[in-house]
């Protein structure tokens, strides 16, 4: 039995089919995705909960997409646009150079910042290269920030502001002072020095919630079943083991193998005092602390952007996605001259969770008024804002020794979720991974063992030179 129907539960859910079990999945909503979901607003729009992308170095998730058949509805894109206040533009993307250089190019031409400040952004780039992605500085007990560790790298305010933050809070949902110096570096190592294609960036060209289309028959084809609307309520457990999860009216059901795949704050409400004094590492659920990121999403009644998505510097707006034009090849919304949607990301958004919605919308309208010239003339006929209090777990310094490993010291329970412990910050990459390592976990305690996990993207060109095996 698997609970849950994030992106967690359904790795868990396939990779279990797929090895042959029976999996019945549980899930409170009436649809699947959990927080990468989409789902339908009252005046009837189509909307996801919020944009989610994802980037080449996230190969498992890649593995999920083409096992359920959505390989293809994600568009992979080359060229990362970025825009500062003055109007200058600046381009991410590979050149002809072998990683870790297949990026100085556009580097050195990038307009928004200054010599200085690429020198000291390159020295810092040069102390992750060096040490294979784990310098030792961050290893202090504890762990340091990620502003901590730019300060000691000498980094300037020009380059903290308009390129580690821009890159990190997106990436990691997070400010930099609260982001454990381990994760940041990480995300430089995998996507950007270690081989010239983590960076790519994928957007699904679908609503999220076509991406599970494939979950459901896989589940089916083995005898398994999905059940919506079903919120787990208790866990019966005996003699140190998991002998039936309980549902509304109270509902019994049994199973061989449970994978709670809940979010940690949803499972530690639902385990008693006594299972957390029991298994230490279900003592800690509560210390793992949530980041909002909020999303704001605009109609116009004319085309006011011809990018697929921009970044902005230094403002509230982080990323602008021209969802009207990411749809172009799906569906009829993306029909030119018939209004264009647009949608922003907000990550780490604390200071907009007390703000009434109207203001975030006129506050954003001017951000976008601002970068793109052309929408002061459009009429924005909608907009919604969605806050997430809880979108991503904080990967805060030492945030590691409180994610749980997916195996349990209970009998039969198996955790799954982007928060477990799987070595990846709150992504969508971090909930498959964990749902892989759960179901190996199943497999393993069943005397079946299995592999699901796929390692990270391997360093290529001359970055093997330094990588660390
Ligand atoms: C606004 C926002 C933007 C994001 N952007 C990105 C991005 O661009 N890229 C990226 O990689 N990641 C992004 N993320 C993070 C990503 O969505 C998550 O890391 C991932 O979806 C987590 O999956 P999960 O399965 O671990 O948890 P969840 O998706 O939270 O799944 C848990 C499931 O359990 C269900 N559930 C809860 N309680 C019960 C119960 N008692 N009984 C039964 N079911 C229950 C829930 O309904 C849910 O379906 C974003 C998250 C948010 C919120």
């Amino acid at each position: 039995m698997v609970i849950g129907g994030g992106l967690a539960g359904l790795a868990a859910s396939v990779a279990l089919a797929e090895a042959g079990w029976r999996v019945r999945l549980f899930e409170q909503r009436p649809f699947l995705g959990g927080r990468a979901a989409s789902y339908v607003l009252p005046d009837g729009e189509h909307i996801d909960n919020c944009q989610h992308v994802t980037f080449g170095c996230c190969t498992n998730l890649e593995d999920f997409y083409r096992r359920v058949g959505a390989g293809e509805k994600i568009k992979f894109f080359d060229r990362l646009l970025l825009l500062d206040p003055e109007g200058r533009r600046g381009e991410m993307h590979a050149g002809i150079l072998p990683a870790p250089f297949h990026m100085t190019g556009s580097f050195l031409t990038f307009s928004p910042l200054a010599w200085k400040d690429k020198l000291w952004i390159a020295r810092a780039f040069y102390s992750i290269l060096e040490s294979g992605g784990h310098p030792p500085d961050v290893d202090e007990p504890g762990g340091i920030s990620m502003l901590e560790w730019l300060r000691r790298h000498k980094q300037t305010a020009a380059a903290i502001s308009r390129f580690w933050r821009v890159v990190l809070v997106s990436a990691l949902s997070e400010e930099l002072d609260r982001i454990d110096a381990r994760y940041g570096i990480a995300v430089f190592w995998k996507a950007v020095l270690s081989n010239k294609t983590g960076y790519r960036m994928g957007v699904p060209g679908v609503a999220l919630g076509d991406l599970y289309e494939g979950c459901r028959a896989s589940i089916e084809q083995k005898g398994g079943e999905v059940i919506f609307r079903s919120p787990l309520r208790g866990l019966r457990i005996k003699n140190g083991k998991l002998i039936a999860a309980l549902f509304d009216d109270g509902r019994e059901e049994t199973a061989d193998a449970f994978v709670l795949a809940l979010p940690h704050l949803a499972l530690s409400e639902l385990l008693s005092d006594s299972v957390k004094q029991a298994d230490p590492a279900l003592r800690n659920l509560d210390k793992i602390i949530d980041a909002p990121i909020t999303g704001v999403h605009f109609w116009f009644d004319r085309q006011v952007m011809s990018e697929p998505f921009i970044a902005l510097l230094e403002t509230t707006t982080q990323w602008i996605f021209n969802k009207t034009a990411l749809y172009a090849a799906s569906g009829p919304a993306a029909t030119p001259g018939k209004g264009q949607y647009l949608q922003l990301v907000i990550s780490a958004s604390y200071d907009l969770l007390p703000k009434p919605r109207q203001e975030i919308i006129d506050l954003c309208l001017k951000e976008i008024h601002h970068a793109l010239p052309v929408s002061r003339e459009a009429v924005l006929t909608k907009a919604t804002v969605i806050k997430e209090a809880a979108a991503t777990f904080s990967p805060q310094p030492g945030v590691d020794r409180w994610r749980p490993i997916q195996e349990t010291s209970i009998g039969g329970l198996f955790l799954a979720g982007d928060w477990t412990a799987t070595g990846w910050p709150a992504t969508m990459e971090g909930a498959v991974r964990s749902g892989y390592l759960a179901a190996e976990a199943v497999l393993r305690l069943a005397g079946t063992p299995q592999q699901f996990l796929l390692p990270d993207l391997k360093p290529d060109g001359l970055a093997g030179l330094w990588a660390k095996s």
